[in-house]
């Protein structure tokens, strides 16, 4: 009976209203959890939140804090959240994504997000070569309020924005700098492959090993850009102006990505003098 009540008023309110009867049933965070433009998001255990030795710091950073936490673990008395709902509401989203990107860190955090992976719940690889290889959200700064959340290709190693403006629009600090590339330290099976079809168990033998190499070098002379010089703009203006997205655990560069990247960058500032000398001569 007091659960048809509460379907009741779910279904005459707006989708994004929290209500306080849902709350009570269902609970604030599979409310959040359930929100259109929310799936990104995978659900932090209470037992977690409740221990407050994982949210050190994080009273610094949300106004409100203690109201904030009783709202997500539906401990508020209605006559608070009456009153303050709208400005608690937007606390409480900023504690529970602050949580998350700590929690998605954890064992347990990267098994949640593991199984959402390989749903490809966060979309796939826009690009052709990695043929939809599923991605995994990042932040590009651990501090909120700064980028909004972005997508990382294991395959091709970059990263690319969401296709959706609601998901556009989540701060990346809710899923942090580390994510993506911790999951796949912790479980490097899943590190897919830089050819051939998804394989979420790739079979790694030397003469994948070779042909993966082979397929590259074939992919890259496909690949050379012909119209990348657009009028009044140098080769080696280009050149030098193409970020590259560094990945990162806990700040530090990943080892073997890093070790690449050097060998990339050595190889791009040769050619990059090569193309002045030319320009010199009046060659090019
Ligand atoms: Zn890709």
């Amino acid at each position: 009976m007091i659960r048809r009540t509460v379907e009741d008023n779910n279904s005459t309110g707006s989708e994004s209203d929290y209500s306080k009867y849902g709350a009570r049933i269902s609970g604030w965070i599979s409310w959040f959890l359930s929100s259109k433009g929310n799936e990104y998001f995978c659900e932090v255990e209470d037992d977690y939140i409740l221990d407050r030795f994982n949210l050190t710091g994080l009273n610094t950073e949300v106004q409100h804090y203690s109201q904030a936490l009783d709202l997500i673990t539906d401990n508020l008395d209605d006559e608070i959240l009456d009153e303050h709902r709208g400005a608690l509401d937007v606390q409480a989203r900023l504690l529970y994504g602050l949580i998350h990107a700590r929690w998605i860190v954890t064992a347990r955090g990267l098994a949640k997000m593991l199984e959402k992976y390989k749903r490809a719940d966060f979309g796939r690889c826009p690009r052709v070569l990695c043929q939809s290889q599923p991605l995994l959200p990042v932040g590009l700064t651990d501090i909120p309020y700064e980028k909004s959340v972005k997508l990382y290709c294991g395959r091709c190693e970059d990263i690319y924005s969401p296709k959706s403006s609601r998901h556009g629009s989540i701060d990346g600090a809710y899923f942090g700098t580390s994510f993506p590339h911790l999951l796949f330290l912790v479980y490097p099976t899943l590190i897919p492959p830089k050819s051939g079809p998804i394989d979420f168990v790739p079979l790694r033998t030397s003469g994948d090993a070779e042909s993966s190499r082979r397929n590259r070098r074939n992919r890259e002379e496909q690949e050379t850009p012909r119209e990348i010089v657009q009028e009044g703009l140098s080769t080696v203006a280009v050149a030098l102006k193409a970020e590259r997205y560094r990945p990162r655990i806990f700040g530090f560069q990943v080892n073997e990505i890093a070790k690449l990247q050097r060998w990339q960058e050595a190889v791009r500032d040769r050619q990059v003098a090569r193309l002045e000398m030319l320009d010199e001569h009046g060659l090019l």
